[in-house]
């Protein structure tokens, strides 16, 4: 099976194209996972959650993030810009759309792989995973061999040997990573449409679950319409330069 990993879409509708576009261009997908965001900070909410909504229409699974469980009506502790933005995308919304996004799952199961937000302990705590070292209670609690999350926007991968030691691993862009049977994994697949990487391109993720590999991948995608929208909708600036350097 072929699986192929979105999350933190963060209304942008440009790289949600063109991920979605680049996955086509490699033959597609058995089935599509989206781990949760699919709004706030970008200038696309409406569009994106109805979407996401079509793929899960169509087998997509997608799990609930942080910025869907606000816009949602959920009590969830943000900073000053993410809050900013979290009240005008409330405003973009309709019913529907935030219907939509209050029912999304916080986690998922397939096989032995689980999906999550944020982190497999405590998944509505919004943990980051963002080292080695943050991943080890997820491989705790869990007992799936493969762990997928987003959240930190920055692409992580870790193995957990059966001795408990936990290992990060660098990342090739575009290369496959053998997921080597005999240890659990887990991975931050990086986010669509807001990199924290330092690196201003969609970031997703493909799991060949018969191969076991997984390939992080990188699309370059033409963003001055999303910032042109984000200055015009009078969002946070910070936002927006955010964007442009992937940061
Ligand atoms: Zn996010």
């Amino acid at each position: 099976m072929r699986l192929a990993l979105f999350s933190d879409i963060h209304a942008n509708r440009a790289a949600l194209l063109a991920v979605l576009a680049d996955l086509a261009a490699r033959g597609g997908a058995d089935r599509i996972v989206i781990l949760g965001d699919v709004v706030g900070y970008g200038p696309d909410p409406e569009w994106c959650a109805e979407r996401v909504a079509v793929l899960v229409e169509k087998g997509a699974i997608c799990l609930l993030g942080n910025h869907d469980a606000a816009v949602a009506g959920g009590d969830v502790e943000m900073n000053i810009t993410a809050k900013r933005a979290m009240v005008w995308t409330r405003t973009q919304l309709s019913d529907a759309a935030k219907g939509f996004l209050s029912t999304l799952p916080l986690t998922a199961r397939i096989d032995d792989m689980a999906f999550v937000h944020a982190s497999a302990n405590d998944p509505q705590d919004w943990l980051y995973v963002s080292s080695a070292e943050r991943a080890w209670p997820s491989f705790r609690v869990s007992d799936a061999r493969l762990i997928f999350c987003g959240h930190t926007h920055v692409p992580l991968l870790v193995s957990y040997e059966p001795s408990g030691r936990v290992t990060g691993l660098r990342i090739p862009q575009g290369r496959p990573v053998p997921l080597i049977r005999s240890r659990r994994w887990l991975s931050v697949v990086g986010s669509v449409g807001q990199p924290r990487d330092g690196v201003a391109a969609a970031a997703y993720a493909l799991l060949d679950t018969d191969k076991n590999e997984i390939t992080f991948l990188r699309v370059p995608y033409d963003m001055t319409d999303t910032l042109q929208k984000m200055r015009a909708a009078g969002l946070p600036e910070s936002l927006a330069m955010r964007l442009e350097r992937g940061v």
